[in-house]
């Protein structure tokens, strides 16, 4: 009997059995302790196979907080700001 085996992105991914306090904020996180613990979260992902898929889930499900797929919280919400302006209209004349 073969078993039919479908392999998500979250199978493949490097942060799989580290904690969450590489990627998550604690409540008391000061700025400078946030950009450190980003920029390291941020190389993990970096060689992380499952980049792309978990970029992609994160931008469509509009995950609030966290590092996913390479991006901060606020670089998700300027991805999604930015993706919400209307495309430039031609002036009436
Ligand atoms: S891209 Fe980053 S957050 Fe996403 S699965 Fe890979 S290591 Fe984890």
């Amino acid at each position: 009997m073969k078993l039919l085996l479908v392999e998500t992105w979250q199978a493949r991914a490097s942060c799989r059995s580290l904690g969450d306090y590489l990627y998550f904020a604690p409540s008391s996180e000061r700025e400078h302790e946030r950009a450190r613990r980003e920029r390291a979260a941020k190389q993990i992902c970096l060689v992380c196979p499952a980049l792309l898929p978990c970029r992609r889930y994160a931008l469509e499900a509009n995950e609030p907080y966290g590092v996913w797929g390479g991006m901060s919280e606020s670089e998700r919400r300027r991805h999604r700001q930015t993706d919400l302006v209307p495309p430039p209209t031609v002036p009436p004349s």
